[in-house]
């Protein structure tokens, strides 16, 4: 990553407002000391989406999302940290300079240099008499010039020096070649990777160049796409293809349609499906799925029509309804993918399947041809089924399919219940709380956890009150959650508090960060911070003891079963129970 001085950085924080910089995007409303919006980052009819001026933080009480100035450029412009800070200097005035011996911006911008050289050459390649055949394919496949100019697609000739000798004049570093995808070596040097293929541009979000796909098309080679493989720049499971253009779309009608191919895609946009997406090359992923929630509260699922079709539909289908989007399936026909659907017959039944979209269980029960299942296949098929289920973390959900499931099955709803709660446990996995909790988050549901939380919080909000009784009597370093720890440290670093809003952006991670805003967005304001916090230590403090009482419990039983001497260990357990038994007692005000 590029370096800015910190200092910029944090000019840059002090000068931004998250109000004017979110009400850019966000009609907000007043309420009480924060403001209210329809949430920027997820479809939704009610606002959940809350601006804290004072802190200078914003959390969704409904998506998650949450940070500061420059995670809510980061996310909603889709670009990184370094051109967020540097779209804010330009803002306000601010002039961003990198700090020298900086030599990353310069790899990074080469690596997007060489996408959009390729991406150029390709598509010029197309419209020339070396893409002729190529072009004849792509017409011949019901493409118009209009979308494959728009999505730029191109051709990579059969050579191994077209891409090379192109950007011999750009004078790139060894590792831009290396780390580009774009290049193999060879002992003759750097070599064209992409030979002989038609050529998909892979963008990101904000519409550059990052990769591409490339298709045989007139030969029965048995891999007919290759692909970039992952680079600084690309990550499979992070992007969606043509979402850049799409995303408007999705976000309007807070759906989306989700195909595998390249050429389905270009196809149902020809057409005027305006809010779909591809996969490029890879299964739909749990980042995936955290990405549409920020724009689809719904995804119509249009795989092939063939078996491997519908399995992989069946497991985009999962990950997405764990992920809290609820996905539909159109029932593409047998053999068929969207691409040849839609040209043999037109949009009409596509649109019609799609008004008719099927729900996942219906679709996994008719697909896997439950109702004349019998014995241990039926049994198997809903021991698959409930396995899904468990990750489901959304309560209403999960409570919803159970009770599909039994309908469906003609079974007695408490039979599946039993079954469900048997699975799970056997499995040793809790059943997660209702409560929509995002992806991978921290849960804090331990008694220390709490206190742990409730601490920092404390800290964040009565800074002056309880620095010097946190700063004597704790040690972070106790604390077992990570990201509870680091947020501890941070706090008390500095003697006169640190900004809140300048806390975030030492967490890289999105929903870090997220989580973070989430805790330091609600102020609590108890009678009595200090007592709170002596409260919190007893409680981290006794569960340290209780387990320090345990060990010395199970040392002691081996000493025993060995005959040794167990006199020692037992004054120490008495004084371990005496020491707990101080800590909870002037607090327990019962
Ligand atoms: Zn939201």
């Amino acid at each position: 990553m590029a370096r800015i001085p910190e200092e910029t950085i944090e000019r840059i924080r002090n000068t931004a407002d998250i109000y004017d910089v979110v009400a850019q995007y966000v009609d907000l409303i007043k309420k009480g000391r924060n403001y209210f919006g329809l949430c920027p980052f997820h479809s939704e009819k009610t606002p959940s989406f809350s601006v804290a001026p004072d802190k200078q933080i914003y959390h969704c009480f409904g998506c998650g999302a949450g940070g500061n100035v420059f995670s809510f450029i980061v996310e909603h412009e889709k670009v990184t940290f370094v051109e967020a800070v540097q779209q804010l200097g330009e803002k306000y005035g601010i002039q961003v300079q990198y700090e020298s011996g900086s030599a990353s911006t310069e790899f990074f911008s080469s690596l997007y240099q060489a996408h959009h050289v390729a991406a150029e050459l390709y598509h010029n390649t197309l419209y020339f008499d070396r893409g002729k055949a190529a072009l004849q394919y792509l017409h011949d496949r019901g493409l118009n010039d209009d979308v494959l100019k728009m999505y730029q697609i191109g051709f990579a000739p059969d050579s191994w020096d077209t891409l090379s000798n192109k950007v011999k004049p750009l004078d790139m570093k060894n590792d831009v070649y290396d780390k580009s995808g774009l290049f193999v070596k060879t002992k003759h040097g750097w070599r064209d990777r992409f030979r002989s293929r038609i050529m998909f541009p892979i963008y990101h979000p904000s519409g550059k160049v990052i990769a591409f796909g490339g298709r045989i098309f007139n030969s029965d080679d048995p891999a007919k796409y290759l692909n970039s493989p992952e680079t600084p720049l690309y990550r499979k499971s992070e992007v969606f293809y043509g979402l850049h253009k799409t995303r408007d779309a999705i976000r309007k009608f807070g759906t989306a349609v989700l195909v595998e191919g390249y050429t389905d895609f270009l196809q149902l946009v020809q057409v005027g499906v305006a809010n779909v997406v591809a996969l490029s090359g890879t299964a739909l992923a749990d980042q995936h799925a955290a990405q549409i929630r920020k724009f689809a509260s719904k995804v119509y699922l249009a795989y092939d029509g063939d078996d491997a079709g519908i399995n992989a539909t069946l497991r985009a289908g999962y990950v997405l309804l764990q992920a809290g989007v609820e996905p539909l399936v159109i029932a593409v026909p047998p053999n068929q993918d969207p691409d040849d659907w839609v040209r043999n017959e037109g949009i009409g039944p596509f649109q019609e399947a799609m008004g008719a979209g099927i729900r996942l269980l219906l679709f996994h029960l008719e697909k896997k041809d439950a109702q004349n299942l019998s014995g241990a296949d039926r049994s198997q098929l809903v021991q698959d089924i409930l396995g899904e289920i468990a990750r489901i973390s959304d309560g209403i959900i999960r409570d919803d399919l159970l009770k599909s499931l039994a309908q469906e099955l003609r079974v007695d709803e408490v039979e599946i219940i039993r079954l469900f709660k048997q699975q799970s446990r056997r499995k040793g996995g809790s059943t997660p709380s209702s409560k929509q909790t995002a992806m991978n988050k921290p849960m804090f549901t331990s008694a220390v956890q709490k206190a742990q939380l409730e601490i920092i919080r404390t800290l964040a909000f009565h800074f002056d009150e309880v620095f010097p009784v946190v700063k004597s009597a704790l040690d972070f370093e106790l604390f077992d959650e990570p990201i509870l720890k680091k947020l501890g440290g941070l706090l008390i670093k500095e003697k006169t508090g640190v900004e809140l809003s300048a806390v975030i952006d030492e967490f890289d991670d999105r929903q870090e960060r997220e989580l973070v805003s989430e805790i330091l967005f609600d102020e609590v304001s108890p009678d009595d911070p200090v007592l709170i916090i002596q409260e919190c230590l007893a409680t981290i403090k006794g569960k340290l003891i209780k387990d320090q009482i345990k060990a010395a419990r199970l040392k002691m039983r081996e000493l025993e079963s060995l005959g040794h001497d167990t006199e020692a260990i037992i004054l120490e357990v008495a004084e371990l129970q005496k020491q707990l038994q101080e800590l909870t007692m002037p607090l327990d005000r019962k």
